[in-house]
C-alpha cells in the first residue's frame, strides 16, 4: 500500500495487486534513491552463473557442425481420456528390439528409450513416460522445452473430442509438429476415416489427403502398427526437426520427475538435452543441488554415462527439484551449492513478489513497437459455443495490417481452467472470458503468473479493445 501512495504522487495510478511496468519501476526506484533495473529470467540466469564464472553461451557459441551428433526424437503422448494413452505406452515400451538385451521389466521413471531399426540403422525414440498435455504445458509454462514431436491419440470409435483438440491446441502452440495414432481400430464401429476427416478442421491433413501430417491406425491392445507408428515418428523428426547436440561438454537438460525416496532420498528423473552427465558430477537442478551418485536407466541398471536425449534417473542430490527445472553441471560441489542457495533464495522472493511481466492489452503495442511479439495470442473461453464461435469468427475479421498476427490458440465453453492458464503463460497469450470467469484458486494462479484475463458480455466491446489495442490506443483500466 505505501507504494501505491509513492506511485500515486508520482502522477502513476496503480492498486496494490497490479504489477509495475519496467518505467514506473525505475520511477518508483529514481524517488527512493534507488538504481533499478528490470531484468528477464533469462538475464537473471545468465548473470547468475556469470557470477560464478561460468558463461551460458560461450559454449554454444563457440561449437561448429562438427561438434554436433544426431540425437534420439523425444516424443509425447497426449489426446482425450480413455482414447489409450497410457495402453500405448505400453505397447511402444514392449516393441523395444532391444528389450530382450537390455533384460529387466521396464520401470516407471518418467520418461524410457525405445530401439528401432530404421533404414538399417539403430534409432532409438525417448518417450516422455507421462501421458497428457496437462503435464506438458506446466513444464512448458516454467520454461522448459523437452518435447519435439507429440502423438496425438484418437480413438476411432469415439473420434475427435474435446481434449483431442485441447491437445492439438498445446502441440501446435508450441510449435511441435504431430503424428496422429488412430487407436481401437479393431473395435467394432471404428471409423479411422472419419478421424482423418474431422481432423482437417484442425489443419491436420493426412498425407494420403495431400497434407503434411502422419496418420497411423494402430491398436495398443492388440499391438497393431506400432512399428509403423515409430517409424512415422522418425520420418516425421527427419523431414520437420534437426536434431543435433553436442554431447562433448558437460550435460544440461531438464528435470521431468522427481520424489523423496524411503530408501535412496531424493530421486530425480533427468532428460540429458546436451551434453554428457556422468556419474560423479556435480549438479544443480533448480534449487537443488549435490553430486551424481548413481545413475540408474528405465530398466534398473546402472549406467555410467547419459548422452542427449537420454533419460536417467539421478542419485545423490540433498534436495527435490521441481519437475520442468533445467539441471546442469557446476564445476565443483561448492559452485553447485552456491548457485542453488542463491537460486533458492530468488525463488523466494519470487513468489513474494512475482516480477514476471507477461504480454497485456495495454503493453501489446509498446511490446510490438520493441519487435517483442509480432503475434497476439488470444484463448477465447464462453459460456456457450455460439458465443464462442461468434466471438473468434468477429477477432478473425479485425484488419490487424502487415506487422502484426493474431493467433487464437485455443477455444472453448465452460469456466477459464487452470490449464487455459497455463498455456497462456507458456505461449504469452491472453485469455478472453465472455460471460465465464476464472474462478477461485485459478485466478489466483493468473495473477501469480502474470496472465491476463479481460472478461466481457458484449463482443462488440471485446472486439472494440482487441482493435484499439493493435492500433496502442487502449487506456489503461483502473
Ligand atoms: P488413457 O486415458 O488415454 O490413458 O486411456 P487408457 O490407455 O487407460 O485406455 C482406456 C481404455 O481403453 C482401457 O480400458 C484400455 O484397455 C482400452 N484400450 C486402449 N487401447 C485400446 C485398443 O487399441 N483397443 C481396445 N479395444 N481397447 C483399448
Amino acid at each position: 500500500a505505501a507504494l501505491v501512495t509513492v506511485l500515486f504522487h508520482l502522477g502513476e495510478m496503480a492498486t496494490a495487486t497490479q504489477s509495475l511496468d519496467e518505467d514506473a519501476f525505475g520511477v518508483l526506484g529514481a524517488e527512493l534513491g534507488y538504481d533499478i533495473r528490470v531484468v528477464s529470467p533469462e538475464e537473471e540466469e545468465r548473470e547468475l552463473f556469470s557470477s560464478f564464472n561460468i558463461d551460458l553461451d560461450a559454449e554454444t557459441e563457440a561449437e561448429t557442425d562438427e561438434d554436433l551428433e544426431a540425437r534420439p526424437p523425444v516424443v509425447t503422448v497426449m489426446g482425450h481420456v480413455d482414447h489409450g494413452k497410457t495402453r500405448l505406452l505400453d505397447a511402444i515400451r514392449k516393441a523395444d528390439v532391444g528389450e530382450s538385451e537390455t533384460g529387466g521389466i521396464t520401470q516407471h521413471i518418467g520418461a524410457y528409450q525405445v530401439h528401432t531399426h530404421h533404414e538399417g540403422a539403430d534409432r532409438p525414440i525417448t518417450f516422455i513416460d507421462t501421458p497428457g498435455h496437462e503435464a506438458f504445458t506446466a513444464m512448458r509454462a516454467r520454461g522448459a522445452k523437452v518435447t519435439d514431436i507429440a502423438i496425438l491419440v484418437v480413438a476411432a470409435n469415439d473420434g475427435v473430442m474435446p481434449q483431442t483438440i485441447e491437445a492439438l491446441n498445446h502441440a501446435q502452440a508450441a510449435d511441435v509438429p504431430i503424428v496422429v495414432a488412430v487407436n481401437k481400430i479393431d473395435v467394432d464401429g471404428a471409423n479411422p476415416q472419419k478421424v482423418r476427416q474431422q481432423l482437417t478442421e484442425y489443419n491436420l491433413i493426412a498425407e494420403e489427403y495431400g497434407g503434411e501430417t502422419m496418420f497411423v491406425d494402430v491398436s495398443a491392445k492388440n499391438d497393431q502398427n506400432i512399428d509403423t507408428l515409430l517409424e512415422a515418428v522418425l520420418l516425421t523428426a527427419d523431414a520437420a526437426l534437426d536434431l543435433r547436440a553436442n554431447p562433448n561438454k558437460d550435460a544440461r537438460g531438464v528435470a521431468i520427475e522427481a520424489n523423496l525416496d524411503r530408501g535412496r532420498g531424493p530421486v530425480a528423473t533427468v532428460l540429458v538435452q546436451q551434453g554428457t552427465l556422468t556419474v560423479g558430477d556435480a549438479i544443480v537442478a533448480g534449487s537443488a543441488h549435490g553430486r551424481v551418485r548413481a545413475m540408474l536407466d528405465e530398466h534398473g541398471n546402472n549406467v555410467q554415462e547419459a548422452t542427449p536425449s537420454r533419460p536417467v534417473q539421478v542419485l545423490g542430490l540433498a534436495s527435490v527439484p521441481r519437475a520442468g527445472d533445467t539441471f546442469l553441471v557446476a564445476p565443483d560441489d561448492r559452485t553447485a551449492r552456491q548457485i542453488a542457495e542463491k537460486r533458492e533464495g530468488a525463488d523466494r522472493q519470487a513468489s513474494l513478489a512475482k516480477a514476471r511481466k507477461r504480454i497485456s492489452l495495454e503493453s501489446l503495442n509498446e511490446a510490438l513497437a520493441a519487435g517483442k511479439v509480432d503475434t497476439l495470442n488470444l484463448i477465447l473461453k464462453g459460456d456457450v459455443s455460439g458465443s464462442v464461435e461468434a466471438l473468434e469468427d468477429a477477432l478473425l475479421q479485425i484488419d490487424v495490417g502487415e506487422e502484426v498476427g493474431l493467433r487464437i490458440i485455443d477455444r472453448g465453453v465452460g469456466a477459464i481452467t487452470l490449464n487455459n492458464i497455463n498455456l497462456a503463460a507458456a505461449s504469452d497469450a491472453i485469455i478472453l472470458g465472455y460471460n465465464v470467469r476464472a474462478e477461485g484458486q485459478n485466478a489466483d494462479v493468473a495473477e501469480r503468473e502474470g496472465v491476463e484475463i479481460r472478461y466481457y458480455g458484449v463482443i462488440y466491446q471485446a472486439i472494440e479493445d482487441i482493435e484499439d489495442a493493435l492500433k496502442g490506443m487502449l487506456k489503461p483500466e483502473y
